[in-house]
C-alpha cells in the first residue's frame, strides 16, 4: 500500500476512535476509556497528517506543535476544575482563529481546488472564515465574561437584532462579490474577504455580549459547536477528510449538548442565542424584589451529625461550592461510614450543577464515590417526599423553589431538585449570598431547613471527625 493509502486507513481508524470516544464519554463508567480512545485517535491523526507526502517542512511543524503541546499540557494540568469553562472557551477561540488563518492562506495559495470547481472552493473558504471569525471573537469574549474580567450583564443595544441581520446580509453580499470575481491571480477577492472577516468578528462579539451570565454555559457549548463547524469548513478547504469528520462530530455533539442544557434550564435555544437574559454572574439579589418569608435556622456540626445518625434515607446534593471547597474526598469518606451503618445514601445531580456539564460527576468519580449511588435529577426528584434528610453542599440555584413558584423569578421554569419536599434539609454554605443567577433562595427560610454556615470542606471534615471519634 502506498503512503496515501496508509494515510486513508489511519484517518478511518482515527475517525472510528473519535466516535468510540464520544460513545465512551456518554457515561461515567466508560468516560476514562472514552478519553483514551480520543487521545489515541488524535495521535494517529497527527502522525498520519505529518506523514503525508505533501508535508515537508518538519522543522516548522515541530516549531509550532511542540511548544503548543507543552503550553496546552501545562495549562490543562494546572487549571482548576471550576475554571474549566474558561479554558474550553479559550481553546475554541484558537479553533476559530485557525479557521480564519487557514481560509485566508488557502485563498492566497489554494491547495485542494478541483479545476472547474473554483466557485465551490471560494464558498468553502468564505463560510470557513465567516464561522471562524464569529467563533474567535465570541469565544474570547465568553472567556473574559467567565473569568469575570468583563461584566456578565447582557449588552442590549437598541435595534440589536436588526443590526445583526444587517451585518449578516452585508456578509452575504460580500460573499457574492468574493465568489463572483475572487479567482484572479492578483487576488481581487481579498478585500471582500477581509471586510467580511471584520464584520463576522464584530458579529461574534456582539452576539455573545448580548447573552447574560446565566446563559453562559449554553454559550460555551454553542461555541464548541461553532468551532466544530469551523474545523469542518477548514477540512473542506484543505481537502482533509478527517478534519471534515472530526469537525462534524464536534459541531453536532456541541449542538446537541446546547439543546440538552437549554432543556435543563428551561430556556429555548433561540431565546438564548438572541440574548438579553441573565444578570451579572453571582451578583446580589435585585433590590426591588420582595425577600423570602420565614426565619433562617442556623445549626452547628454536632446537630447535623445527630440528624445524619437519625436518618435512614439520605440524599446529598452537591453544587458549585463543593467544587470550590474541594470537599468531595472527605464527603466520600462520610458517605462510606453512613453506608456502613446501613443507611441509604444517594447523590442527586442537577444537569447544570457547578460550572460545566458533568462537573459534579467528575468530582465524585475522582473521590471514588460508587457510580450506582449517583443519580440524575429526573431519577431522584420523585423520591424526596420519602427521604429523611437532604444535605445540600455548596448548591444554590439548582435547589431554588422560586424556579417553580415565582413566575417573575429570573430562573422561573428552570427544572430544580425539589429537596424541600424531604423531611429535613441542611444547606451547607458560607453565607446567605446568592448563587450564579444572583437570586435569593426561599429554601433557606423554610421551616424544615437548617443552615450550616462555613466552608464546605471544613464542615465536612468536622462531620467526618465526629463520626470517627
Ligand atoms: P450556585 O452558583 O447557584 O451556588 C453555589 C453556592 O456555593 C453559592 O451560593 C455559594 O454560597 C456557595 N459556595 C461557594 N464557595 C463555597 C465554599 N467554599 N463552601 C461552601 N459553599 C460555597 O451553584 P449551583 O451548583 O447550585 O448551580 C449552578 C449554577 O451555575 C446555575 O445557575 C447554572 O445555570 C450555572 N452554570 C452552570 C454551568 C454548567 O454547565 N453546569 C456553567 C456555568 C454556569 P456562599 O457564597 O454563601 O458560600
Amino acid at each position: 500500500m502506498n503512503t496515501a493509502g496508509l494515510v486513508t486507513v489511519a484517518y478511518i481508524t482515527a475517525a472510528v476512535l473519535f466516535i468510540l470516544s464520544l460513545g465512551g464519554l456518554s457515561n461515567q463508567e466508560n468516560a476514562r476509556k472514552g478519553n483514551i480512545y480520543g487521545m489515541l485517535g488524535m495521535v494517529i491523526a497527527l502522525v498520519a497528517t505529518a506523514a503525508q507526502e505533501s508535508v515537508t517542512g518538519y522543522g516548522l511543524l515541530a516549531a509550532a506543535v511542540v511548544p503548543g503541546a507543552v503550553i496546552g499540557a501545562l495549562l490543562a494540568s494546572r487549571v482548576a476544575m471550576t475554571s474549566m469553562p474558561e479554558l474550553v472557551a479559550v481553546l475554541h477561540s484558537f479553533v476559530g482563529l485557525a479557521a480564519v488563518l487557514v481560509g485566508v492562506a488557502n485563498y492566497l495559495e489554494p491547495t485542494a481546488v478541483i479545476p472547474g470547481e473554483e466557485s465551490i472552493h471560494a464558498i468553502e473558504v468564505f463560510i470557513g472564515v465567516f464561522v471562524g471569525a464569529i467563533t474567535f471573537t465570541g469565544s474570547v469574549l465568553a472567556y473574559l465574561k467567565l473569568k469575570g474580567s468583563v461584566s456578565g450583564k447582557p449588552l442590549m443595544l437598541p435595534g440589536r437584532h436588526l443590526l445583526n441581520l444587517g451585518l449578516v446580509l452585508t456578509c452575504v453580499y460580500l460573499g457574492y462579490d468574493f465568489v463572483a470575481w475572487g479567482h484572479g491571480a492578483d487576488h481581487p477577492g481579498l478585500v471582500p474577504l477581509l471586510i467580511m472577516t471584520g464584520i463576522a468578528g464584530f458579529l461574534g462579539f456582539h452576539m455573545v455580549a448580548a447573552i447574560g451570565g446565566a446563559d453562559m454555559p449554553v454559550v460555551v457549548s454553542m461555541l464548541n459547536s461553532y468551532s466544530g463547524w469551523a474545523a469542518s469548513a477548514a477540512g473542506f478547504m484543505l481537502g482533509n477528510d478527517l478534519l471534515i469528520i472530526t469537525g462534524a462530530l464536534v459541531g453536532s455533539s456541541g449542538a446537541i449538548l446546547s439543546v440538552i442544557m437549554c432543556k435543563a434550564m428551561n430556556r429555548s435555544f433561540i431565546s438564548v442565542i438572541l440574548g438579553g437574559f441573565g444578570t451579572d454572574s453571582g451578583g446580589a439579589p435585585s433590590g426591588d424584589r420582595k425577600g423570602p418569608e420565614g426565619e433562617v435556622t442556623s445549626v452547628d456540626v454536632e446537630e447535623v451529625v445527630a440528624q445524619l445518625k437519625e436518618a435512614t434515607s439520605i440524599v446529598i446534593i452537591p453544587g458549585y461550592g463543593m467544587a470550590v471547597a474541594q470537599a468531595q474526598h472527605s464527603l466520600a469518606e462520610v458517605v462510606k461510614i453512613l453506608r456502613a451503618k446501613k443507611k441509604e445514601v444517594r447523590f442527586a445531580i442537577h444537569p447544570v450543577a457547578g460550572r460545566l456539564p458533568g462537573h459534579m460527576n467528575v468530582l465524585l468519580a475522582e473521590a471514588n464515590v460508587p457510580y450506582d449511588i449517583v443519580l440524575e435529577m429526573d431519577e431522584l426528584n420523585a423520591d424526596f417526599p420519602s427521604t429523611d434528610l437532604v444535605l445540600v453542599i455548596g448548591a444554590n440555584d439548582i435547589v431554588n423553589p422560586d424556579a417553580e413558584d415565582d413566575p417573575s423569578s429570573p430562573i422561573a421554569g428552570m427544572p430544580v431538585l425539589q429537596c424541600w419536599k424531604a423531611g429535613q434539609t441542611v444547606v451547607m454554605k458560607r453565607s446567605m449570598g446568592s448563587g450564579y443567577a444572583g437570586v435569593q433562595n426561599p429554601l433557606f427560610y423554610k421551616n424544615n431547613n437548617d443552615m450550616l454556615f462555613g466552608d464546605a470542606k471544613k464542615n465536612v471534615d468536622a462531620i467526618l471527625a465526629k463520626f470517627r471519634e
